[in-house]
């Protein structure tokens, strides 16, 4: 890969704990509090999950390529959920964002890490949930069929609070399908935070409690870190105070 345009701002820098990726089994409540994380990073969230979904929404050519895969049945290539990742934070990774749903392997970690450069991912946060937790949540999800937006506890006809299409269970989450997709996540989480804890800084953080409760844990795990409030490039004028003390609004969805 190459490094032009990245080079002065990457050693800038250097030894900040912006470029932040979460992991968490599905129902652990990652979307909501990588959110509110990301607004008070004053970072953008990605969801891989919402990329994949806006590129075929807008027809992008990631999006035609992701959408034929997804026809014939076959699982979206790791570089090309990257390309769609890459192409809401490629402009702000050096300053920093929030990701979750990718990677779920060592395999995309390493990409992951690759494309990002020098000092790679700064933090990895894992959001622990119980299985049964996580279960019960899925159980009762509901989900946006267009935007994919989850609305735990939503009514039946309900609509979606960010694009107003229609609500609904997903076809796949019965307990049985929900605890098979679970088991190949552990599977896969096992090896991927072996690798995280040998290449970053990789925090646990109890996921089992009110969105509130949770979101000030993940607060204090990333302010634990040695430099997290160190501004970067265009916000060098600040100190660390500038996120310090920014108060948020936590969405309970
Ligand atoms: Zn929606």
């Amino acid at each position: 890969m190459g490094t032009s345009g990245f080079g002065f701002v990457r050693t800038a820098r250097r030894g900040t704990a912006r470029r932040i990726i979460v992991l968490g089994r599905q129902g652990s409540g990652k979307g909501t509090q990588c959110d509110a994380l990301a607004r008070r990073l004053a970072v953008r969230h990605v969801s891989a999950g919402d990329a994949l979904r806006r590129a075929v929404r807008t027809g992008s050519p990631i999006g035609s390529a992701v959408e034929a895969i997804m026809e014939a049945g076959e699982l979206v290539d790791d570089n090309l959920v990257l390309e769609a990742i890459w192409d809401h934070i490629g402009d702000e990774a050096p300053s920093g964002f929030v990701l979750d749903g990718f990677p779920r392997t060592v395999e995309q970690a390493k990409l992951l890490d690759d494309r990002l450069g020098t000092g790679g991912i700064d933090l990895a946060i894992r959001l622990a949930v119980p299985v049964e937790e996580v279960v019960s949540r899925l159980s009762r999800r509901r989900v946006c069929t267009v935007c994919g937006l989850d609305h735990p506890g939503a009514e039946p006809g309900a609509t979606c609070d960010r694009c107003g299409n229609q609500v609904a269970p997903r076809a796949d989450d019965n307990p049985t399908a929900i605890r098979a997709r679970l088991a190949l996540y552990d599977r896969n989480e096992t090896a991927l935070t072996s690798w995280l804890s040998r290449h970053t800084d990789l925090i646990s953080v109890d996921g089992d409690s009110t969105p509130e409760a949770v979101a000030g844990r993940m607060w204090a795990a990333v302010k634990s870190h040695p430099s997290a409030l160190v501004p970067v490039n265009s916000h060098a004028h600040a100190t660390g105070s500038r996120f310090a003390d920014v108060a948020v609004g936590l969405s309970a969805g």
